[in-house]
């Protein structure tokens, strides 16, 4: 299968980096294609702005929508902002790597959606959710987090994980079509011993011998 790897962390000694690197040799050693968009490697820019494009529909103002849906017309999308919406079509499953960082993503990765999920390209009147362009693909996070796993329980210190994550996985996973898998979290690897942390690795690996037979779940407007 053709699996995409976004991953966002600065630091490649990270657990996160770790995370992508375990999940790049494991999958390719079991067969499938991997294509990755490394942000902080690329220096991806999370700027959104005219440079998207390489066309222009309005001059006078910059309406990001209607200029998301003319490029699509008129294949006016920036030669970066493409390649990275050519790995999206092209992939059957798409996983995030990343440190949950202010209850989100970091902004580079913020910039990857808003840059690459483009309207007329992945989205458009009448194609949401179940018929989204992006339908019959799997998406899925994988994040670690710095508070310990009770503290993301409903009653815990922060409240539950999966609210703090529905706006990814409602707002932009089911939007666009793609069916959303049950996140990968590693919950605090600053306060696990190296032991517990190789454990996660371990974990992780045996999750992806099976990711392809797995159901995904269903979040739902409420
Ligand atoms: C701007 C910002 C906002 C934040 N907001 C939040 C928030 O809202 N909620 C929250 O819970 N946390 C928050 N944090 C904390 C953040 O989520 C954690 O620091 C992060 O998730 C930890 O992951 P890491 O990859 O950076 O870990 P690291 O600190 O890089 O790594 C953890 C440990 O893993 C070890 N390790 C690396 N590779 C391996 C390996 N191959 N085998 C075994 N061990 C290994 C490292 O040596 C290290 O000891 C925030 C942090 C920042 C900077």
């Amino acid at each position: 299968m053709n699996i995409l790897i976004i991953y966002a962390h600065p630091e490649p000694q990270s657990m996160n980096g770790a995370m992508y690197r375990t999940a790049i040799t494991h999958l390719r050693a079991a067969g499938h294609q991997v294509k990755t968009s490394d942000l902080y490697a690329m220096r991806f820019d999370p700027v959104s702005n005219r440079e998207n494009f390489s066309s222009v529909r309005d001059p006078a103002f910059f309406k990001q929508q209607l200029e998301e849906i003319y490029a699509t017309e008129v294949g006016g999308f920036a030669n970066e902002i493409n390649a990275e919406q050519e790995k999206v079509e092209w992939c059957d499953l798409m996983i995030w790597q990343f440190p949950l960082w202010w209850f989100a993503i970091p902004a580079i990765l913020k910039g990857w959606v808003d840059r690459v999920f483009a309207m007329g390209r992945f989205y458009k009147h009448g194609h949401f959710y179940e018929t989204g362009l992006l339908s019959g693909k799997k998406a899925m996070l994988s994040l670690t987090t710095g508070g310990p796993a009770d503290h993301y329980l409903k009653a815990g210190f922060n409240g539950d994980l999966d609210g703090i994550l529905k706006p990814l996985h409602r707002g932009v996973f089911e939007f666009t079509g793609f069916m959303v898998l049950q996140p990968q979290v590693i919950y605090g690897p600053v306060r696990q011993s190296p032991e517990e942390l190789s454990a996660e690795l371990e974990n992780w690996k045996r999750r992806l011998d099976q990711i392809f037979d797995e159901q995904p779940i269903t979040i739902g407007a409420y």
